[in-house]
């Protein structure tokens, strides 16, 4: 039997290549850092509110929070509302960034199209077409076309789209599998499927997409409850060279990053046909990774950490989610095999 070919996401797969590390008669040789995945990690949000919309606390205050917390970016991402980082200039250094943001927000008939916009120029205006898919579309088009990277939300925030729908989408990379916000039935429910189970059909399909989590944090103030869009919630660790927006925006889009809503690992590792995931281990927490294929159906599953997985044993792709004895996770980015 010919051994598989195993291929990382794009970015990943392009540095692989200039290292020669993909050519299928060596063998799979591939390992994701380092030479081919350099860089630190860096732990950001890319969804927060302010007074500029609908959050309850200032753009200042909003940044100092997520500095104090130990990240090392945030993006601000106010309902159609653009906040220029040059304003908060005095709370940025080498150790927090902002990434200029927006949601940009649209309506189509009764669903809410909220796609956020990373590493904007200015402010993006929302658009509507003259269907779901289209309004959808539109708007990732409006961020591209200003040269910013979107990523879409909450698919079932009034349960407004789906598999169906996202699937026709192009030149999105991004979709959040979790969300901070109380209302926004990231697990699905009667009928629709969970934002991981989005995930894996879309992935199953053929569709290059990555999962992120975020906040989508609006108070800030008085009591933190789960009735409230409090912050801290959801996260992504992003793989980069620098704390640079160019760089996690890159980062980003090539998979280069874990979503987390807890559980921290410290390396996601490919070497020859294995991947290994390094959890971090934090206090007495116990943990379980579930290796996840094509169709979401669960290739193995182990307590052990670092959690090692065969490529072999797969075909399609195959993802990590590392939960806590909490109940917190971690998801990696999939990694595609192919050559069977
Ligand atoms: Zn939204
Ligand atoms: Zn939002």
């Amino acid at each position: 039997m010919r051994r598989p070919t195993v291929t990382a996401p794009p970015g990943i797969a392009a540095l692989l290549l200039v290292l020669g590390a993909c050519a299928p008669d060596a063998g799979p040789s591939l390992r994701f850092d380092p030479p081919g995945w350099s860089g630190a990690w860096y732990k950001g949000n890319t969804h927060a509110h302010t007074t500029e919309s609908d959050g309850d606390s200032s753009p200042e205050y909003v940044a100092r929070w997520y500095r104090d917390h130990g990240y090392d970016f945030l993006v601000l991402s106010d309902h159609n509302v653009f906040t220029d980082p040059e304003t908060l200039a005095h709370l940025v250094d080498s150790t927090f960034l902002l990434v200029p943001g927006e949601e940009v927000t649209s309506t189509f008939e009764d669903a809410s199209v909220h796609v956020n916009g990373l590493n904007l120029p200015h402010v993006v205006e929302a658009r509507t077409a003259e269907s779901l898919v289209a309004t959808i579309q539109a708007n990732v088009d409006a961020i591209r076309e200003v040269e910013g990277v979107p990523h879409i939300n909450h698919p079932n925030f009034r349960w407004s789209f789906g598999i169906e729908e996202l699937r026709q989408i192009e030149n999105d990379r991004l979709l959040e599998i979790w969300n901070g916000h109380p209302t926004v039935h990231n697990e699905g429910g009667s009928g629709t499927p969970s934002l991981e189970e989005v995930w894996d059909l879309l992935l199953t399909g053929g569709k290059l997409i990555w999962g992120i989590a975020v906040d989508d944090a609006h108070h800030f103030q008085g009591e933190f409850h789960a009735d409230r869009a409090n912050p801290g919630r959801g996260w992504v660790s992003v793989r980069a060279d620098a704390l640079e927006a160019s760089a996690l925006m890159e980062a980003l889009e090539a998979g280069h990053f874990y979503a987390s809503t807890g559980v921290e690992l410290d390396d996601i590792v490919v070497v020859g046909d294995t991947l290994t995931v390094h959890i971090r281990h934090d206090r007495d927490f116990a943990y379980r990774t579930t290796f996840i294929g094509s169709n979401g159906v669960v290739l193995d599953e182990t307590e052990a950490n670092p959690a090692v997985f065969v490529l072999d044993a797969a075909t399609g792709y195959v993802r990590a989610r590392v939960t806590n004895s909490r109940g917190d996770v971690a998801w990696t980015q999939p990694i595609f095999v192919t050559g069977r």
